[in-house]
């Protein structure tokens, strides 16, 4: 296949590669390239460039009909076009061009170029040129993109603020400015949420081990403490969650021997009573529960609904504690959860309220 005489040649790009088929139009870019292409394959590409070709192009008679395609360099024009025939673009050129290239997807809604392009601009961030992706990622609605850039500027804030596109900023675009400080304040705050929670999780997962231990202490004992109908076993080793257990054994130990718990002045012994009640809000046996107090709470909390006197913090507590058991069973092995559960359903029926020391 030959060009007619008024076609650019050679044919800088893949128009060539359509074999028996001349193109029909023109591309023409900022530099004064002439990039012939086939109208059809662009319609297919780009509902952009579909509905340009749709309109009347403009072209005299001894011209073929042309498309501008302009502000970008020509050499990212004509591998833009290269991707509307062949799909596919060189990390070379995604390199080099991969800013121009995102825009010209996003102008001409070419999708496939678009997530390609973010995901080599996401590979070569870096603390010189992440202000200016950041600006092209919010003009091109590419969140993912914007949301890579925030994160670098918030976890290297101090190189950043050194770099020559940042001072930019500050002296020309101060709503730019500003809206980074914004999700600067925001991803702090989320931050810091995060970390409550996480300590906030991990209080409650202590106090899920706790009711585990107190359930295992009052039922088959566990190192120094266990029911007092029962022989101590001299070969008892410590629990695998030796060291809530221990100091859950402590207080037991300090419960059964403090003076002052008569009057309700002791704050150790609150603690005990109110691991007592948390247990018994979570059992689900308490006729067969050798934890002490177990029933009496439960009676006692179901006087208090019909009363209508529920607490609602305190079940919220008790919500909690059950999550975060359900939470750090999910992310045991399998094989530790078997064993965990035979280990509960050991427990025996017998009543037992005091403990042997
Ligand atoms: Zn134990
Ligand atoms: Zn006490
Ligand atoms: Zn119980």
């Amino acid at each position: 296949m030959s060009p007619k005489n008024n076609w650019p040649s050679p044919f800088p790009v893949y128009a060539d590669q359509i074999p028996g088929e001349s193109p029909d139009v023109l591309i023409a870019t900022s530099g004064g390239l002439r990039i012939p292409a086939h109208r059809h394959i662009l319609a297919s590409s780009s509902p952009v460039l579909e509905s340009m070709i749709n309109r009347p192009l403009k072209h005299r008679s001894s011209s073929p009909p042309t498309i501008s395609i302009l502000g970008v360099p020509s050499k990212a024009v004509s591998v833009f076009v290269r991707f509307l025939y062949a799909a596919k673009c060189s990390e070379e050129d995604l390199g080099k061009y991969g800013i121009h290239l995102l825009t010209l997807s996003h102008v001409f809604l070419v999708p496939q170029l678009k997530q390609t392009c973010t995901k080599s601009l996401i590979e070569h961030l870096t603390i010189e040129n992440v202000i200016d992706v950041l600006q092209l990622a919010r003009l091109c609605d590419a969140p993912n993109l914007h949301l890579k850039c925030a994160k670098l500027i918030f976890n290297n804030f101090k190189s950043v603020e050194k770099t020559e596109a940042w001072k930019f900023v500050q002296d020309n675009d101060p709503w730019l400015e500003l809206q980074i400080l914004q999700f600067m304040d925001e991803f702090q705050l989320r931050r810091k949420k995060r970390r409550r929670h996480v300590h906030e999780q991990s209080l409650y997962l202590q106090l899920s081990e706790a009711m585990e231990c107190l359930e295992h202490i009052c039922t088959e004992g566990c190192t120094s403490v266990g029911p007092s109908d029962m022989e101590p076993t001299e070969n008892r080793g410590p629990c695998s969650k030796f060291a809530t257990c221990e100091g859950l054994q402590l207080l037991i130990r300090h419960f059964a021997t403090c003076r002052r718990r008569v009057n309700g002045g002791c704050s150790r012994c609150k603690r005990m009573w109110q691991l007592f009640r948390l247990h018994s809000s979570l059992c689900d046996q308490p006729n067969l529960c050798r934890v002490p107090l177990c029933r009496q709470f439960k009676v006692k909390a179901e006087e208090d609904q019909k009363k209508g006197g529920d607490d609602e913090r305190w079940k919220l507590l008790v919500r909690k504690v059950v999550s975060a058991k359900a939470m750090s069973s999910l992310s045991l092995p399998k094989r530790k959860r078997e064993e965990e559960g035979e280990a509960l359903e050991m427990k025996d029926n017998h009543e037992g309220r005091s403990f042997r020391l």
